[in-house]
């Protein structure tokens, strides 16, 4: 087995006729059918042959094989964005009439998705806080869904995925959104999760020209996965596959400057007057040091979440103000993106919703990219003082 950083460069790679070093797009609806085709299909083995892209597609199962492999997994299915991922995902598992444990500390998407578009169907959430483990293992036997992201979004709490995974049986379902946190700072199945989704659209990818997801885990959970990606339709075009594998190539030492910038950042920024609270797990007052130490032994990825003196009407001045950050949603590329939850990701939770997690009035959410670190800090500290009363 190949280290980390090599299977990035190398792993998926297909070999084609005319001995390309790289896995060529396959932009094609359909292939061509022969008669060894048409027997799988009559035997029901046709995730193992091309015969229609939405189906399957090699550049497709060149990515695939590479997330497989960097997350530990046996397989894996690419999707056309992470709700497309997750969605699918959910809908294979969950029955009507059922429910799901979760927490209200969860990409904005996924939470309206558990909360309004889940009801439809009968399906009934739990909500958890992250931080607490207790909590959460004495109501674990409530669901036969667990879901959880790694890292949370926006404020970064960490949830003990082996303590989850200790209180649950075989029949229980963890899943886990390792968006934030990436293969490369962490592998949820190692620790006992038994799928693992991504928004591939961020780190994965990391240059912001595509959207994409996956899921990964046991073969046989991804076989059913599958089945519900044909028939919501949510696969992923070739050409993003392609892109997606070329982005991957550099996921290692991408994720090795964002864990290092944002890093640094946190550590300005948690020294700075101007800013009251920094959330991040890089700083000596995270409040779940003992989970960082666990489990992220490379770094906690290149989100940094604070909130500054002077509310949301400063937040956004700082934001206008800054000239190397962009102001945009979405995360995990190579340039810088600042946001605040109140007016993007979390535009439509209530105030008690928001109150629960801890977001307060001047909540800025920053995507550290790979730039130099001093000349982001240099724009974080000019547009503070600009944006001061
Ligand atoms: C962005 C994101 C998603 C949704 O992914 P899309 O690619 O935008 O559909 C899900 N989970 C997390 C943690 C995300 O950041």
């Amino acid at each position: 087995m190949k280290n980390f950083e090599t299977k990035c460069v190398h792993s998926g790679k297909i070999k084609t006729p005319f001995r390309s070093i790289n896995t060529p797009i396959f932009q094609t609806s359909t292939f061509i059918l022969n008669d060894k085709d048409y027997e799988k299909i009559k035997e029901k083995r046709t995730r193992e042959i091309n015969i229609y892209t939405r189906y399957g597609n090699p550049t497709r199962s060149s990515v695939e094989t590479k997330i497989a492999d960097l997350e530990d997994a046996e397989d894996a299915i690419s999707f056309s964005s992470g709700m497309g991922a997750i969605s699918s995902t959910l809908f294979t598992f969950l029955e009507p009439g059922e429910t799901i444990l979760t927490t209200i500390d969860l990409y904005g998407g996924t939470y309206s998705f558990i909360k309004e578009h889940l009801k439809k169907w009968g399906i009934e959430y739990i909500t958890v806080p992250p931080e607490n483990t207790g909590e959460i293992t004495r109501n674990t036997k409530k669901s036969r869904i667990l879901y959880f992201e790694s890292l949370s979004n926006p404020l970064l709490k960490m949830v003990d995925i082996e303590k989850i995974a200790e209180s649950k049986t075989e029949e229980q379902i963890l899943i886990i959104d390792n968006t934030f946190l990436t293969p490369y700072n962490f592998n949820p199945l190692n620790h006992g999760a038994d799928i693992v989704v991504h928004s591939a659209t961020k780190y994965l990818n990391g240059h912001s020209d595509l959207t994409g997801g996956f899921c990964c885990g046991k073969k046989e959970m991804m076989d059913r996965v599958w089945n519900e990606m044909l028939n919501l339709g949510a696969s992923m075009e070739p050409i993003s596959a392609f892109l997606l594998n070329r982005g991957m190539k550099t996921l290692s030492v991408r994720m090795e400057r964002h864990n290092s910038n944002a890093k640094e950042i946190a550590e300005f920024l948690e020294d700075h007057n101007e800013i009251k609270k920094v959330f991040s797990p890089y700083i000596e007052t995270y409040p779940q040091k003992d989970l960082r130490e666990k489990y992220l032994h490379r770094g906690a990825g290149g989100m940094v979440s604070f909130v500054l003196k002077g509310g949301n009407e400063r937040g956004v001045k700082f934001m206008h103000s800054l000239e190397v950050i962009k102001e945009a949603t979405s995360l995990g590329g190579v340039e810088s993106l600042v946001s605040m939850p109140f007016n993007t990701s979390q535009r439509n939770m209530s105030k008690k919703e928001k109150s629960k997690i801890g977001i307060k009035s001047g909540t800025v959410r920053l995507s550290v990219g790979i730039e130099d670190a001093g000349d982001l800090i240099r724009d974080i500290d000019k547009a503070l003082e600009k944006s001061r009363g």
